[in-house]
């Protein structure tokens, strides 16, 4: 079985079909307080909302988890390119990458430099272009495992073989 992990329901895009701002989705996913929950899982696949706008914390959890399940398959879902990534890449499997519409400058140069960072390394990478994009954008397909294009499905519902989890670590100073 598999852990979709949502670390953050925030985001700086807000897609119009994004699962994370469905009520229903965040009330369905599993509250988990500590990394040792993740212990019965073949694979933990790290989301949000948007990781990379936190990138420090994101970084420390991803650190925490690897740590603590150093052959687990560890993977990051990500739309926003932070010079983070580079670190993280170091930690982790595998990275998914998403390009959505509306797509800034900013988010293609962005994705260039995610590209950049992708080079002569091995891993599980994967990309995703919304196919509404009309800026042109420059994609290598060697660096990437698989890639994929078309437009968010409403209600996608969770791949078979996943649980949804939500990350809730105790508040600092709450004494839990
Ligand atoms: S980028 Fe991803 S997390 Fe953010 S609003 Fe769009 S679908 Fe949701």
């Amino acid at each position: 079985m598999r852990a979709r992990l949502i670390i953050t329901k925030e985001c700086h895009r807000g897609c119009r079909d994004c699962a994370t701002s469905q009520p229903g989705v965040i009330h369905s996913a599993r509250p988990i307080t500590a990394v040792e929950e993740l212990a019965e899982y073949e694979e933990i696949i790290v989301t949000g909302g948007e990781p990379m706008l936190d990138p420090v914390r994101t970084q420390r959890l991803l650190a925490a988890i690897r740590a603590r399940f150093r052959r687990v398959p560890l993977y990051l879902y990500t739309a926003l390119y932070h010079p983070a990534i580079g670190v993280i890449l170091d930690m982790i499997d595998g990275l998914t990458y998403s390009l959505h519409e509306p797509a800034a400058a900013a988010d293609i140069a962005g994705f260039d430099a995610v590209q950049n960072l992708l080079w002569g390394r091995d891993g599980s990478y994967r990309l995703w272009v919304d196919s509404a994009i009309t800026r042109p954008i420059r994609v290598y397909p060697f660096l990437w495992s698989r890639i994929a294009t078309g437009r968010m499905i409403p209600d996608c519902p969770l791949p078979a073989g996943e649980v949804l989890l939500i990350w809730e670590p105790p508040e600092p100073g709450s004494g839990s």
